[in-house]
């Protein structure tokens, strides 16, 4: 039986326990009377103490706690609203960098989980899908992209829609060489992903900029990096990858400013 706030099986445990509270407690009141009634009437008190509590409260702890639980329906509804990206069903960009941010938090305090990978996905050239085929092609290449890269991921992976035509995926436990061959995957599955819209085929492709960390980093300096290198594929001709771990950056003058 599922007792969380949003199933029956708590309403219920709390309704018996609230009633036969409510009973019991009766009872001890009463039983303070016991010793003036004869054996009958005492049958009739007992029974009368059980039965009236059981009777008034039994239904409207019932009918109280099966709000309660609507309520953490709705609850539940309207966070996990709140935290999704309605076009691709993603998690939406506030709710990846909170994810993210208690991940790399979690992480901090684990004796080998200190590594992983942002990668950060920009669609190339997609302002011509747009323009060329309208918006709502615009929107269904979107979807279909969000679906392929979800399609290469773990469950334990993350994925939320960053922007406009920007995606970003976080992926725990990661070394270097194993986000490469996540992004590479992921760059693939955008290729290999069929769009024709109006029955025209329509190539789209993408490009993948990733952080390695392998020691604490905020979030903010992770993206930062994962962006750099975004800048990086793109600058080199688009559809393709460019990731790199951060004690690359500590090299460079900028990371030891
Ligand atoms: P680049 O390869 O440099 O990333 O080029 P780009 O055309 O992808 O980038 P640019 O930033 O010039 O254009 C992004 C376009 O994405 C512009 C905007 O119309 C489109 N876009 C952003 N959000 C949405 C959306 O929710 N739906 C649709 N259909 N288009 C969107
Ligand atoms: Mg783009
Ligand atoms: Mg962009």
């Amino acid at each position: 039986m599922d007792f969380s706030p949003t199933g029956w099986g708590r309403a219920i445990l709390w309704t018996a326990l609230g009633a036969f509270g409510c009973a019991a407690v009766t009872l001890f009141i009463d039983s303070f009377n016991f010793h003036n009634l004869g054996p009958d009437a005492l049958r009739w008190s007992i029974m009368l103490d059980v039965l009236v509590p059981l009777g008034l409260a039994g239904p409207i702890l019932f009918f109280l706690l099966g709000k309660l639980r609507e309520l953490a329906i709705a609850h539940e509804l309207l966070r996990r609203h709140a935290a999704t990206d309605t076009l691709t069903d993603l998690l939406n960009r506030g709710a990846f960098t909170r994810e993210v941010e208690e991940a790399l938090a979690d992480a901090r305090f684990a004796e080998d989980g200190m590594r992983g990978t942002l990668l950060v996905v920009d669609a190339d050239n997609f302002k011509a899908i747009n323009d060329t085929y309208g918006h709502e092609q615009g929107d269904a290449a979107l979807r279909l992209i969000a679906s392929s890269i979800r399609g290469v991921l773990r469950s334990a992976d993350l994925i939320g829609r960053i922007g406009g035509e920007e995606f970003a995926v976080y992926l725990p436990g990661t070394t270097l060489l194993i986000a490469e061959a996540v992004a590479e995957r992921l760059r693939q599955a955008v290729y290999g992903a069929e769009f024709a819209p109006e029955g025209k085929p329509h190539q789209l492709t993408v490009s993948v900029g990733g952080a390695v960390y392998d020691r604490h980093l905020p979030f903010t300096e992770l993206f930062r990096l994962a962006d750099q290198q975004l800048y990086a594929a793109k600058q080199n001709g688009r559809n393709r990858i460019a990731v790199a771990s951060i004690s690359h950056y500590e090299t460079l003058p900028a990371a030891a400013a």
